[in-house]
Order: C-alpha cells, then sequence, then structure tokens
C-alpha cells in the first residue's frame, strides 16, 4: 500500500498540516520544524516524485539503501541523512556519500567517521544519538555520557555537532513517550550551559510527532504518513 506519486502530494500538504497545527498548539513558530522525509524501502521513482514537490533532504536508515539510490538518482542533486545504526566497517561509504548523520552515538564511530571523511577531504554535519528510552533494543549513547562525547567529538574537525537526536519508546503511553522528548530538550539545555551549542533536536515520527513538537523538536523524521506502508508493515 505505497503511496503512488498523486497520493504523494496529498500526504505531504497533510502531514505540513498537521505539524503547522501541532506548532500552534504549542506556541511555536511553524518554520522552526523541519520534515525530513524518511525515504527507507521505497524505491527511486517514489523518491523522484518527492523531490518534483522540492524536497531535497531524504532520511535513510541502511548504507546500503544509500549506496544503491544514490547511484541510481545521481541527477536529482538529494543530501542523503543518515538516520540508522551505523556499523564502524560500513563508515567508508558514508564518507563518500552522506551529507549527514543523525546516529553518531559512540565514540569509535566518531573517530572512524573522521578518519574516512579526512581521507575524502569532507567535513559533514552530525547530531548525537541519545539513548532516552528503556527500551534494551534501542541504540544510543547513555544520557550521562553525553558531556564527555561531546568533549571528544571536539578533537574532530570533520564532524560538525548540531544537535541531538532520539527515538521515544515505542508504546501509545503519550506521558512516556514525551517524557524521552523532554529529556532529550532537557540535555540540550545542560550540555549547552557547558559552551555546547547544539541548536538541532531531531525527534519525533509519524506516530508521535506532535509530543515532540510541544517538547522543541526542530526536525521530525516522517516515513509513513509521506510515503505509505513500508512493505513489512503491510505485510
Ligand atoms: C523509519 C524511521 C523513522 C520514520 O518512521 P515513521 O514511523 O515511518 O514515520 C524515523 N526515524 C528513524 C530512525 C527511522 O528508522
Amino acid at each position: 500500500m505505497n503511496a503512488d506519486t498523486a497520493s504523494l502530494a496529498a500526504n505531504w500538504s497533510q502531514i505540513r498540516e498537521r505539524v503547522d497545527a501541532a506548532c500552534h498548539a504549542a506556541g511555536r513558530d511553524p518554520a522552526s520544524v523541519n520534515i525530513l522525509p524518511v525515504s527507507k524501502t521505497f524505491g527511486p521513482s517514489l523518491i523522484r516524485a518527492a523531490v518534483a514537490l522540492g524536497q531535497h533532504r531524504f532520511g535513510e536508515n541502511k548504507v546500503q539503501e544509500i549506496r544503491d539510490k544514490s547511484a541510481k538518482l545521481a541527477d536529482c542533486g538529494i543530501d542523503w541523512v543518515m538516520i540508522g545504526h551505523l556499523q564502524t566497517n560500513k563508515v567508508r561509504e558514508v564518507a563518500r556519500l552522506a551529507s549527514e548523520v543523525q546516529s553518531l552515538d559512540r565514540s569509535e564511530l566518531a573517530e572512524a567517521l573522521h578518519r574516512r571523511l579526512q581521507a575524502e577531504g569532507r567535513a559533514i554535519d552530525v547530531l548525537v544519538q541519545v539513548k532516552t528510552s528503556h527500551e534494551p533494543s534501542k541504540y544510543g549513547l547513555p544520557p550521562e555520557q553525553l558531556p564527555a562525547f561531546l568533549d571528544t567529538l571536539r578533537g574532530y574537525d570533520t564532524l560538525r555537532v548540531r544537535g541531538l537526536m532520539t527515538l521515544a519508546t515505542q508504546t501509545t503511553e503519550a506521558t512516556e513517550v514525551r517524557g524521552c522528548f523532554r529529556l532529550l530538550r532537557e540535555l540540550r539545555d545542560r550540555v549547552g550551559a557547558q559552551g555546547h551549542d547544539l541548536p538541532r533536536l531531531s525527534m519525533g515520527m509519524s506516530g508521535d510527532f506532535p509530543l515532540a513538537i510541544a517538547e522543541g523538536a526542530t526536525e521530525i523524521r516522517i516515513g509513513t504518513a509521506i510515503f505509505g506502508l513500508r512493505p513489512y508493515q503491510a505485510a
């Protein structure tokens, strides 16, 4: 049940309206919240249709997909944003193809990415992924390690640290979900007082973005609500 190109435009204006409504409810300027379309599992033709709607940044969670799609969509001038767990042995292609990594969550990965970016002569924006939920399966840096990690990142001039990213607990309990987003904002404020300027907060997905916006998200990562159900969701 993927979106076709006609419903894509409808989905896009619908999500933008819902985001604007969430901003108004939170007393925030709608221009302060960006939507990052998450195109994982969707093919080049649908992404092309999104490009035609004016999108040029897309979130992906697998290096393999960034590689395949960047080859097929080389003419589109897309900025690929890595939002999924990144294995250290895959940094080479990320350093070559991605414009940004939002899933930076450990020193070993920062070091490896920095080395490869140096070799490529590139610098990229990064967000530090923080684990704000108690779910054992989620990746992310433990909150208490954030200050030291940010100090470490100061040594890597290829990594421009712009903010924090998180995934909330998967639950229908709104207070619990909102607590994850609040924690990320509070962490950002705390390290801000220690001299780390992190303007961006990437948090909120199709199912929980109003809560993230209420807690200060500057960017929400939206897949399903734009592109439709992914094949494994529909199955
Ligand atoms: C898939 C994914 C999203 C988008 O999820 P939807 O529920 O489809 O909006 C956001 N963030 C990450 C890290 C993802 O892997």
